[in-house]
């Protein structure tokens, strides 16, 4: 088993890299990827951590992209060479959800809660932070029950403190990280708003943008769901990937591995993944 989609406490999750890390041992993978929002920040350590393990530690991200009008969220793996553009695009991306975090502040403020950026502040260190920290802040401070309602009335795009992120357009999501040496895959494409007959034409094109693969294994998918991306995956030559996107306690259902229970991404997907990533690295 492996699993290609773990957050830490470099972005929305809760379990810091490390003790991800090490639950993926004691969960018996053979290959895991660290894939935090809009961040690379422990690349280096992630490779070092991995060296001379029996299981492959992958360094990858989530990059923030928008296509059509909506967002896409764009896995990237293995980053092997020097980040080029992408550093920049990323730093651009983090300083974005500054301003943004502090956008929903002022909102909150306007609708009469007592909630200030310096509070959201105290509660993240290093990494990218957004909605998810604002939610833990509007909960720890009783204007709200649960996180689930705190993005219900006020952070969801229809609540009343909505504030949108910069986002990276997908073509050039996909350039930037064949750039950076790392392989494009499309995270959960059955949460896009898009029917079968609109994606299969989405992924038409974005094969022809360089799109490597799709996150064809995703907890809660539905059997039409998995045959779907399945066909998908060998129509446009798509490599296929799976993960829990595991988030700690911020998605209390989900399990490193099995996701809500019944996950399995088999091992035999990392071959022709390593096999994608020698090609890019060759061309770039
Ligand atoms: P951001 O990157 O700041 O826009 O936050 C996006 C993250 O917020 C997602 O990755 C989820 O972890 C979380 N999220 C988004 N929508 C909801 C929701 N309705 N309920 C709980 N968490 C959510
Ligand atoms: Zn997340
Ligand atoms: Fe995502």
């Amino acid at each position: 088993m492996i699993d290609l989609q773990l957050h830490t406490t470099d972005s929305d999750g809760t379990w810091t890299w490390l003790r991800v890390a090490e639950a993926c041992v004691s969960a018996g993978l053979k290959a895991f990827a660290i894939t935090d929002h809009d961040t690379i920040y422990r690349r280096d350590e992630i490779l070092a951590w991995g060296k001379g393990r029996d299981l492959l530690a992958i360094p990858g991200l989530e990059l923030s992209t928008r296509e059509n009008g909506q967002p896409v969220h764009l896995l990237g793996y293995f980053f092997d060479g020097p980040l080029g553009p992408l550093e920049e695009k990323l730093v651009f991306l983090r300083k974005g959800r500054v301003v943004r975090n502090g956008l929903i502040i002022g909102k909150l403020q306007k609708l009469g809660y007592n909630v200030s950026e310096e509070e959201v502040k105290s509660l993240v260190g290093q990494g990218s932070f957004g909605r998810p920290h604002i939610a833990q802040l509007l909960v720890q401070k009783g204007i709200v029950h649960s996180l689930r309602e705190a993005f219900g009335r006020f952070l969801s795009s229809r609540g009343a403190a909505y504030v949108p992120k910069e986002e990276v357009p997908l073509r050039e999501g996909i350039d930037l990280l064949h750039g950076a040496g790392a392989v494009a895959v499309v995270a959960h494409p059955g949460l896009l708003k898009r029917t079968p007959g609109e994606l299969e034409t989405s992924f038409d094109e974005w094969r022809g943008w360089g799109l490597d693969g799709i996150e064809a294994i995703y907890p809660g998918y539905s059997n039409e769901q998995r045959i779907f991306f399945q066909r998908m995956a060998s129509k446009f030559d798509f490599l296929m990937t799976g993960g829990s996107d595991f988030h700690g306690d911020n998605k209390p259902s989900i399990r490193i591995g099995v996701g809500s229970g019944d996950l399995h991404v088999p091992d035999h997907l990392i071959t022709p993944l390593l096999d994608r990533r020698d090609q890019i690295l060759k061309a770039v």
